[in-house]
């Protein structure tokens, strides 16, 4: 692959990089500042996000569908709403560590309503952070901001569940048929779960940790596996060609 065939296909790292290299020849010192502050985060990514798809991978291949559905899907009530609250009050982690598993749970049966109090629970509510905030704010100052935040949080939920609805959301990019020719991995990606190898066994294995493709070549009744396939992959390493 040259070089730009592969800014072709990573356009935005591809935009990043030539932002870097303007940046460099009218501004060096701010380039520097730039990539000094960029490897902080991409280092803190790295020591996050690993863990994150690991987790996503264990749900995704442990928990029941029925147990997600009962627990957090479109009939779970307020039970759902607590849970849910529990869960992202209780994570850890920057937000973004959230979407993967938020994207994980809805595929698995997961409403709107508690992925929005899921995603906003594990931005703002804290359970560590209450702690640090009533021992230098006061407990009544703690108790009342936690209390508007969660109402907050609901109402949020419940407006965004009416105007956003499951359909609008790309769970997976759909691939026409008849453009399907071949199945790729992005080995970079790879964490080497072995989801793919359990799920379709006849087109990945597992070698030195990292999934291969045993047979790229993709008859027309295999695609609807390997679509599942490709939504169950935790790092997204795995793609129609
Ligand atoms: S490509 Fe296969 S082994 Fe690698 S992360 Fe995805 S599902 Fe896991």
């Amino acid at each position: 692959m040259n070089i730009v065939q592969f800014a072709k296909r990573n356009k935005l790292l591809a935009a990043v990089a030539l932002t870097y290299a303007v940046l460099f020849i009218t501004m060096p010192d701010k380039a520097v500042l730039s990539i000094k502050n960029s490897m902080y985060y991409v280092i803190e990514m790295l020591e996050i996000i690993p863990v994150i798809f690991l987790l996503t991978a264990i749900i995704e291949a442990w928990a029941p569908r029925e147990l997600i559905i009962n627990s957090f899907g479109e009939k779970s009530g307020w039970k759902g709403n607590v849970f849910s609250l529990i869960l992202g009050s209780f994570s850890a982690g920057p937000i973004y560590a959230a979407f993967p598993v938020c994207k994980m749970l809805l595929r698995k049966g997961a409403s709107m309503i508690n992925i929005v109090i899921i995603l906003s629970a594990w931005a703002v509510v804290k359970v560590p952070m209450l702690a640090n905030e009533a021992k230098f704010l006061g407990v009544e100052f703690m108790g009342v901001r936690w209390i508007l935040t969660v109402i907050s949080i609901w109402m949020t939920a419940y407006i965004m569940s009416a105007i956003v609805k499951k359909e609008n959301i790309p769970i997976y990019r759909e691939v026409e048929i008849e453009k399907i020719n071949a199945i790729d991995i992005k080995e970079q990606y790879c964490i080497g779960c072995g989801l793919c190898a359990r799920f379709s066994p006849d087109h990945f294995e597992i070698m030195d940790k990292k999934a291969k493709v045993k047979k790229k070549k993709i008859e027309e009744e295999k695609v609807a596996g390997l679509r599942l396939t490709i939504e169950k992959c935790p790092a997204k390493a795995i793609c129609f060609k």
